[in-house]
């Protein structure tokens, strides 16, 4: 099979479900390629047993690390990407971020384009995925040029305490910015419903502001877009100057299929959309497609994160906790001049979660059983900025399979971050050593394996010596072919990544209906 299209996507999450969402309404033929399917509506959805315990929604695939030792990467191959199963906690990275920032372990280089360039797309991104939030409570955030489009989610009884007692103690806890379709004033009408089954669970309701329910399902009764799911993406292949890619091939109910697009545009995740270039290989890029720099698959960061639970003598029966943040620490302060990173917090423990890694008895009680870790556990997720490092790659053997070489930089602040939550906590009645790690949320003893928050291995830059992209994600070596996933991002920062893919998908979105015009 062949057939030609103005557009074909690969992959529909962050990136290339609103991309397709950013182009439909132009009438072009979008084809959206995506190797998943739709994740099913069932009960397991909010089930902490299949979703944390048996990892029902983790795709089977194996990638192998430097010593070629095989593990199942925690990747969601579903239409939405991986957002299907993210916490929807949708920051806008800082202004400084764009810039270079020196870290314990090397420098964080800047972007070729600023905070004020991607102001505008934060906005539209923020309108599009219905965050809520409150500009203006955290003094490490940018120039915004409109206000959230949605008031912030408030605040429940035991976080509201907490907020409370840290502005106290002289922190300045801000509500976190979360796309999920929450209408506080006219409950009986809102999609959310407000429950604990948010961060890390498929919404069984499709509340959550995620790329398949916002970006993709609008488009399914679009006559010029066409989503074809169970399509996995194997290679591309180019005319023989190699500037054009000609074909998208397919694999397909185990069937060869071959596509074409005027434009291509790979957004099949940081690690597999380097693989598919890697892949790609022939005569012209004998390296891998677009790989004249030697960038493709380099510099894979994943954020240096760390999910814990502490415990206070209170009972904690907040339903929805995400509601908060701090980054009195994502810079240097007066006693530390390196950047530590973002604290938020963490969808809320409980016992059937927690009883899949039996967490280690804790001083505070001893004899306490699960349930009770659980109804006094309040739950934070600390991330401090991987940095770019070109051995930290992704690399392919001659099967095509993915082998992820990977060392963790700046875990010097990482660490400090740790010792500044404990200070924190103290300050907020909860004593340093009632803090457990909390390992189901993603397994940490595989650190290669989570990598939810996967980036680089594609970045966009000015010089096609050391980047794969321009500035508009076109690889420089091909005149139609766009990387538009996290991909692109020179250096990650320390807040969620997604609301920066969304935001650059519909900032290449309006590039390629100029091109197109
Ligand atoms: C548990 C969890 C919690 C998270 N929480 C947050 C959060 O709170 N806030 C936040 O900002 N971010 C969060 N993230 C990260 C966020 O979801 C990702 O940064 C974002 O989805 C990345 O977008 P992407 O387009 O690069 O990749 P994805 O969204 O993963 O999309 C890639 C798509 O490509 C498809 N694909 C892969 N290979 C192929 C192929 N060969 N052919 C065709 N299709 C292919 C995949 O199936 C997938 O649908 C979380 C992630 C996880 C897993
Ligand atoms: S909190 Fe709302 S968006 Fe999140 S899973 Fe529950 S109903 Fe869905």
């Amino acid at each position: 099979m062949s057939e030609n299209y103005d557009v074909v996507i690969i992959g529909s999450g962050a990136g290339g479900g609103t991309l397709a969402y950013a182009l439909a309404d132009s009438g072009k033929r979008i084809l959206l390629l995506e190797r998943g399917d739709f994740l099913p509506r069932e009960l397991d959805n909010w089930d902490p047993k299949p979703v944390f315990v048996d990892g029902k929604y983790i795709s089977a695939d194996t990638w192998y690390d430097q010593d070629g030792k095989a593990f199942q990467p925690q990747v969601h191959y579903f239409v939405g990407g991986a957002t299907k199963l993210y916490g929807a906690a949708l920051y806008r990275l800082r202004p400084k971020d764009f810039g270079e920032l020196k870290h314990v372990s090397g420098i964080s280089p800047a972007w070729p384009l600023s905070y004020d360039d991607f102001e505008p797309w934060y906005s539209k991104a923020e309108r599009l995925y219905q965050v809520h939030g409150n500009g203006g409570e955290d003094p490490t955030e940018g120039y915004r040029s409109e206000p959230y489009p949605w008031p912030a989610v408030s605040h429940e009884a035991r976080i509201q305490e907490l907020c409370d007692d840290l502005a106290k103690g002289g922190y300045h806890p801000f509500h976190a910015p979360c796309g999920i379709m929450l209408d506080e004033a006219n409950r009986p009408n809102s999609s959310c419903i407000r429950c604990a089954w948010c961060d890390g669970y498929p919404c069984l309701v499709h509340a959550k502001a995620d790329a398949e329910v916002i970006a993709v399902r609008p488009l399914l009764d679009y006559p010029n877009v066409t989503l074809l799911t169970g399509a996995e993406v194997t290679k591309l292949e180019t005319d023989d100057a190699g500037r054009t890619v000609t074909g998208v091939v397919v694999s397909r109910h185990g069937q060869r299929e071959v596509y074409q697009g005027d434009i291509v545009a790979i957004s099949a995740g940081a690690a597999n959309s380097a693989k598919i270039l890697l892949n790609s290989a022939n005569d012209s890029h004998p390296h891998g497609l677009a790989n004249g720099s030697d960038q493709v698959g380099r510099n894979y960061m994943a954020h240096n994160c760390k999910a814990i639970v502490s415990l206070s003598k209170e009972k904690n029966d907040t339903v929805y906790q995400k509601t908060l943040g701090i980054n009195d620490f994502y810079f240097a302060t007066k006693d530390y001049q390196w950047p530590m990173g973002n604290i938020q917090m963490l969808g809320k423990s409980n016992a059937e979660a927690m009883r899949g890694e039996q967490p280690e008895k804790t001083m505070f009680a001893p004899e306490w059983t699960l349930s009770d870790v659980a109804e006094h556990a309040v739950d934070w997720w600390l991330t401090t900025e991987d940095l770019p490092v070109p051995e930290n790659r992704v690399t392919t053997d001659k099967d095509g399979n993915v082998h992820l070489t990977y060392s963790s930089t700046n875990i010097e602040e990482e660490d400090r971050l740790y010792a500044e939550l404990k200070v924190v906590l103290n300050h907020v009645g909860m004593a340093a050593h009632h803090v457990l790690r909390k390992k189901f949320y993603m397994d940490m003893d595989v650190p290669l394996a989570a990598c939810a928050h996967q980036a680089g291995t594609c970045r966009f830059g000015t010089d096609p010596a050391t980047s794969v992209l321009d500035v508009n994600c076109k690889a420089h070596e091909v005149d139609n072919l766009y990387v538009v996933d996290t991909s692109f991002f020179p250096s990650i920062g320390a807040v969620n990544p997604g609301l920066t893919a969304i935001a650059n998908a519909l900032r290449v979105g309006d590039h390629l209906l100029g091109r197109m015009a």
